[in-house]
């Protein structure tokens, strides 16, 4: 059995300790030590990472009562070894997991809701409740937790037998008869787990809840805490920089800056519309047939076709027919007329231009193909 160092010294740096077995496997080597201080995957809390004598560790795992270390070098059996944790990477671990005791614990306390769910990811946490929680909750339960942080309550393990954990009130997610490991924070939270915490609560620093909403009848918190949730702010806080300057406010002022670039996109298209209208009809030159028209443009909307054909239909011609060159021999087109039925003339124009496209009576629009725009003008003067 691996004596776990963390268990009761989550502050355990680095450790020496004697190398029980080495076994080959494949590229690596899977080694067991009499103690150890690396934390094996659990809990939702990933492996610890750091060196063996140098050597890095790839992986940690609980392997019934021993501890296997992954490591890419042999390390015989019978070796002295100093273990060395990347120290960084398990304090904001730290931070993250007791954090998340602590909003669990105030939820709980709050509200009366089970964890009943958490994924830790490499930066940001989920926990999934198993009720529903409004805005105003959310709002209540994040201030609770950072006030629970400003009190500095401390956080302490402990191993309690069964009779004395009768007589303790705890959250647990599974029914623990043997080895059962309390994580106690002062007045907000009693949680059975095996990971290590920080000693108080001081030291997460900032919690932040990120997101939250529905899931599976319950509810889903994304929160950040410690280093993460101060580097998160930083970034958020160098981009609304980023954005305010261009926007030209103040940096609590993003959504109404927003909204008035929206305003004037909106004029600006309105704008637009109306000179392509303007430019459309001072370049048109309809070609009449029988008291019809037709007429080519380049690259027109069919806001723009419908537009010059409403124009060539108030001038008193009968059916018009506006097509603009889209390029490669592609054709759009507006068919309009006040008296007469237009569409066997557009049945007609797709089915000798490969078209596709439609309408009602007096209107009609869809596009065609066809390499030459004089074969397309034959096909009018002789059909309209
Ligand atoms: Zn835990």
């Amino acid at each position: 059995m691996t004596e776990k160092l963390f268990e009761q010294n989550a502050y355990c740096k680095e450790f020496t300790a004697r190398v029980l077995s080495c076994e080959k496997k494949e590229e690596i080597y899977e080694i067991i030590l009499d103690k150890t201080a690396f934390f094996p995957e659990g809990g939702g809390q990933g492996a610890d990472k750091g060196t063996l004598n140098g050597a890095d560790v790839l992986d940690v795992q609980n392997r019934g009562e021993e501890i296997v270390h992954t490591v890419a070098q042999e390390i015989p059996a019978g070796t002295e070894v100093t273990g060395k944790l990347d120290w960084e990477l398990r304090f904001v671990r730290m931070q993250s997991h007791s954090a998340e005791h602590v909003v669990s614990g105030t939820v709980h306390a709050m509200f009366g809701y089970e964890n009943v769910g958490f994924h830790m990811s490499e930066r940001s946490m989920a926990v999934d409740f198993g009720g529903p929680l409004t805005a105003e909750n959310i709002l209540e339960v994040e201030l609770a937790v950072n006030q629970a942080v400003w009190e500095n309550r401390s956080i302490t393990a402990s191993f309690p037998t069964r009779e004395e954990a009768q007589a303790i009130s705890y959250r647990s997610k599974l029914e623990i008869t043997e080895g059962l490991r309390l994580v106690t924070i002062d007045g907000v939270d009693c949680c059975a787990c095996c990971a290590p915490h920080v000693g108080s609560t001081g030291e997460i620093g900032l919690i932040k809840i990120l997101d939250f909403y529905p899931n599976k009848g319950g509810t889903r918190v994304e929160m950040i805490a410690g280093k993460y949730a101060l580097e998160d702010y930083m970034m958020l806080n160098a981009s609304n920089k980023g954005i305010m300057k261009l926007l030209s406010a103040k940096r609590d002022e993003a959504e109404s800056a927003v909204n008035r670039q929206f305003d004037l996109m909106n004029e600006l298209k309105a704008e637009n519309a109306r000179l392509s209208r303007r430019v459309a009809i001072a370049e048109l030159k309809p070609n009449e047939v029988n008291g019809s028209a037709y007429a080519f443009c380049e690259q027109l909307s069919y806001d723009g076709l419908t537009h010059c054909t409403n124009f060539l239909l108030d001038k008193g011609m009968n059916v018009c027919v506006l097509l603009s060159n889209m390029g490669e021999g592609n054709f759009n087109y507006v068919v309009g007329s006040q008296q007469t039925d237009v569409r066997p003339l557009v049945k007609e124009l797709n089915t000798a231009f490969s078209g596709k496209g439609g309408g009602k009576p007096n209107y009609a629009q869809g596009k065609i193909v066809c390499d030459d725009k004089e074969t397309i003008s034959g096909f009018l003067e002789k059909n309209l």
